[in-house]
């Protein structure tokens, strides 16, 4: 079981241990203010599962949504989906965050920015993407071989291996994992 994730250490974390398609979705909602609801679905669950606690949750929302519909509206609007996905309001499951396998069968609209950006970017963007990950000229055309060949998770593997400077045997099957396996190296 992973630990708590505070607020304040939240974008140094994003930087540090998210996957791609977590740090796209966080870098957006910084950006934009908003995210569209399979972000929300997307990127909510996944910090729950990193260990963001409703309370702080709510005030992270807040914080950006704000800044783009206002107080009042997030609070009508959009605060019941955040206490959902903690199992707070209707049929009060508890629901679990996405799997790779499911974020890549996703299909991302026109605004979205959920999905996996191994499958769903271009390679143009994805290039970007990557080069703000840090991931050196070197391993970048691997991983953008891979995600040609449809091999989005073992993409998201050598991005891991790039970033961190070692290596991921059992491959990258959620992004909680990727999260956890980043913490253990980063610790
Ligand atoms: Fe996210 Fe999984 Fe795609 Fe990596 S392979 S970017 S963790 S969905």
């Amino acid at each position: 079981e992973l630990g708590e994730m505070s607020l304040k250490d939240i974008d140094q974390v994003a930087r540090t241990a998210f996957p791609l398609c977590m740090r796209h979705l966080f870098d957006t909602l910084r950006e934009d203010h908003h995210l569209k609801h399979g972000g929300r679905m997307q990127l909510g669950l996944f910090l729950k599962g990193v260990g963001l606690k409703l309370d702080d949750a709510l005030a992270f929302w807040k914080a950006e949504f704000s800044q783009k519909v206002g107080a009042e509206r997030f609070d009508k609007e959009y605060a019941y989906g955040i206490r959902h996905n903690y199992g707070k309001e209707g049929k009060r499951t508890d629901y679990t965050p996405y799997s790779c396998q499911k974020i890549i069968l996703s299909t991302p609209g026109v605004g979205d920015h959920h999905g996996c950006p191994y499958r769903h970017f271009s390679e143009e963007n994805l290039r970007a993407a990557l080069g703000k990950m840090g991931v050196s000229s070197r391993a970048l055309d691997d991983v953008i071989e891979k995600a040609k060949t449809k091999h989005y998770q073992l993409a998201c593997t050598l991005t891991y291996e790039a970033v961190h400077g070692s290596s991921c045997d059992a491959g990258i099957n959620h992004p909680n994992q990727y999260f956890s396996d980043s913490q253990k190296i980063l610790e």
